[in-house]
């Protein structure tokens, strides 16, 4: 009944359309795609196969093959969105899955013929469209035409691995001086999809040993190895030891003015050692002072040598001065400077020092003072304010004349 139904409606399009039955569109082609370029274990993949145009195929059938160990269909995920009439799909066809058009009907509509889902189960593998010739065997101009369309076709497409889990494998170990280099792997795949240097691990310095041991006269040297690859790291200079003489003897006697010489033989290394002896200086027990120093010059003194008997003559230093307490001559005030001085008591040299400008900061620790910058109400208190001023200056003038006086 079904079949009877679908050429009645075959032959109802031809005569709707004026298009002779099966004459097949030798331009169109087929398509396998996938909704995903890389998917790891457990993802779900889309995979459609469409028609570019009206094909005017009477029927059709193709695989969509593919590891059935690397893809798992997904149950009741096939639909055929456009086709032939009544197509049926095969889920569980051995080596894929199974489409297969009407023989009824033309497929005269572009789109999807095929959508249906993968779990997958080893990623990386490949799926492929494996086309069918249309059952009616149909020719144009004696060639069979569903060929062309085959020969249209993209035929396969490639899942490649997402790679999910990776291990890291060293393929040169690092050493002191050199990278090493690490790999790192996709687990699921094996395939390498990256690689980076391992930085050397620098030396290992030991402990400080002897390479040349230092000698009375000479610098010896002791050095650090690498406890991994013993190379020398590290060196440094071990001081000469200098001769080791216990008892010395005065070879030559040193003078008041001039150097002697002392020999002894060296405990370490036997050879014989001099050393100078310093002068001894002369021995002068009565000085008789020829000129005093003054505060500012230097004096001189003589003597005789108790060993020499030489005349010694010798200088005294000057003493420099003796100066006391600082005595303010003129008070600074916030507009003038001061100046204080003091005096030498031995030879009365007189030094004198500017007391600097009085700032405003310094009185705003003070209490119960006006500050003379900020202007007074009334004319008559800063008036008043002036005059004892000019007072206690003059007083100030009046002492210091008489100091002076008194020092002349
Ligand atoms: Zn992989
Ligand atoms: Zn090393
Ligand atoms: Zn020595
Ligand atoms: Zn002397
Ligand atoms: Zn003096």
């Amino acid at each position: 009944m079904k079949k009877i139904v679908s050429i009645l409606t075959v032959f109802a399009l031809v005569c709707l359309c004026a298009v002779p039955a099966f004459a097949v569109n030798t331009t169109a082609a087929l398509t396998l795609s996938a909704d995903k370029t890389t998917a790891n274990a457990g993802d779900i993949i889309t995979v459609t196969v469409s028609v570019s145009e009206n094909s005017n195929l009477g029927a059709l059938e193709f695989n969509v093959e593919f590891d059935r160990t690397a893809y798992t269909p997904v149950a009741n995920s096939a639909t055929t969105p456009v086709g032939a009439l009544n197509p049926t799909v095969n889920l569980d066809y051995a080596t894929g899955v199974r489409y297969t058009g009407a023989t009824a009907g033309a497929i005269t509509e572009g789109g999807a013929l095929l959508t249906f889902q993968l779990q997958v189960v080893k990623p990386g593998s490949a799926l492929s469209l494996n086309i069918g010739l249309a059952s009616d065997g149909t020719t144009l101009d004696g060639e069979d035409v569903t060929d062309q369309v085959v020969a249209n076709s993209t035929k396969s497409v490639t899942i490649a691995c997402g790679h999910a889990t990776q291990l890291s494998e060293i393929t040169k170990y690092p050493t002191c001086t050199e990278a090493g280099n690490e790999n790192i792997i996709c687990t699921v795949c094996g395939k390498v999809v990256g690689s980076h240097t391992i930085a050397a691990t620098g030396h290992t310095a030991g402990d400080w040993e002897v390479k040349t041991p230092a000698t009375c006269t000479e610098a010896g040297e002791e050095i650090q190895k690498c406890t991994v690859c013993d190379a020398e790291v590290n060196s440094r200079e071990i001081a000469a030891l200098g001769h080791d003489v216990s008892e010395w003897t005065v070879t030559d006697e040193p003078t008041c003015t001039e150097e002697g010489v002392q020999t002894g033989v060296c405990a370490r290394c036997g050879e014989t050692v001099t050393e100078p002896v310093a002068a001894l200086g002369h021995d002068v027990a009565e000085w008789e002072v020829t000129k005093g120093a003054t505060c500012t010059e230097a004096g001189s003194r003589t003597g005789v040598c108790a060993r020499c008997e030489e005349p010694v003559t010798e200088e005294i230093p000057a003493l420099g001065h003796d100066f006391g307490e600082w005595v303010v001559v003129k008070e600074a005030t916030e507009t003038e400077e001061g100046s204080r001085e003091r005096v030498c008591s031995v030879c009365g040299e007189k030094e004198t020092e500017v007391i600097p400008v009085l700032t405003t900061e310094a009185e705003e620790g003070t209490t119960g003072t006006a500050n003379p910058k900020i202007p007074q109400t009334s004319g008559a208190v800063a008036g008043g304010i002036a005059a004892a001023a000019m007072l206690a200056m003059a007083a100030g003038v009046a002492a210091v004349t008489l100091k002076k006086k008194r020092e002349g």
